[in-house]
């Protein structure tokens, strides 16, 4: 390949708000065949709202029950702790706090057990649309829906990736049924729910077995996994330090629609580089 022609790509894609931080990337991209979204923070905003408290034991108040979460949740990163931190109503001193990335937090309070996370790191039962869940001493104690909206830019990217030819999936740690209706909203090829993030490596690793080509799109957020995994990885700007991140490429501006000119720009590459053969 031409030095001069990948450095121009790199600056053109440079001043539309893509960093390639892996020269290698621009080459791969236009083999790519399939493109696999995180769900949370990058196919939705990540700024979740609580919109349902159901109480699944008599033993605690609504309020009691969200100060419990809300305190657990002070010592996760996840865009889903920032909802609770309204409802601290009383700091508590935890004990043991231990955060399961993907998956939830744990700690001790005054002898008590307590666990907020997804239905299986709770060890509990779906409830209808629920997401977080509450567990003291084994007891299942609260369920909790939380509102995330679709990104803006998001169902027009879908389309036009999908005429462009693109197979697009989504995976996802979130295992309730707005999981499906965001997939059935955008009409994505395939999702697949409730995945740690060792699942999402297997998903994207049997893609590649199936001889695809993936390019990983995540907020960067708990996503290194995946991204490793994957021929190249794309981070949304998500606010998050971007030095803590290993993603081939970076969007630098909060626009999901940026891949567009992302593999554009690899294909635009591509041709140049074979002109100058
Ligand atoms: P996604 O794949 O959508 O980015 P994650 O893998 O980050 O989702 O999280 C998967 C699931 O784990 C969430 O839907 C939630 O049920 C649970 N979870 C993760 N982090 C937390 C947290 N800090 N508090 C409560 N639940 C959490
Ligand atoms: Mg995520």
């Amino acid at each position: 390949a031409t030095p001069t022609a990948i450095t121009c790509a790199l600056a053109r894609l440079n001043r539309q708000g893509i960093l390639i931080k892996n020269s290698q990337a621009l080459e791969t991209l236009p083999e790519i065949s399939h493109i696999v979204f995180d769900k949370t923070g990058t196919l939705t905003e990540g700024q979740f709202s609580v919109s349902q408290v159901s109480l699944l034991s008599t033993q605690y108040g609504e309020a009691e029950v969200l100060n419990f979460i809300a305190n657990l949740e002070r010592y996760s990163e996840h865009p889903i702790a920032r909802a609770f931190a309204p409802y601290l109503t009383e700091p508590l001193q935890l004990q043991q706090v231990s955060v399961a990335v993907g998956a939830g937090i744990s700690g001790s309070w005054q002898q008590r057990q307590l666990k907020v996370g997804s239905a299986a790191f709770c060890q509990l039962s779906e409830v209808s649309n629920a997401m977080v869940y509450l567990v003291i001493d084994g007891e299942p104690i609260a369920a909790v829906e939380l509102s995330d909206q679709i990104r803006a830019e998001v169902p027009a990217l879908v389309a036009k990736l999908q005429q462009q030819g693109y197979r697009l999936g989504m995976l996802t740690g979130d295992s309730s049924e707005q999981a499906e209706q965001i997939s059935q909203q955008l009409q994505l090829d395939f999702m697949v729910k409730g995945c740690s993030p060792e699942q999402k490596v297997a998903q994207i690793q049997q893609l590649i077995a199936d001889g695809h080509k993936v390019l990983m799109l995540g907020d960067g957020i708990n996503d290194s996994p995946g991204f490793n995994a994957a021929h190249i990885s794309v981070a949304v700007h998500s606010g998050a330090d971007l030095s803590k991140n290993q993603a081939d490429v970076v969007l630098l501006k909060p626009d999901v629609s940026l891949v567009l000119d992302l593999v554009a720009g690899g294909k635009q590459s591509a041709r140049t580089i074979k002109q100058n053969l």
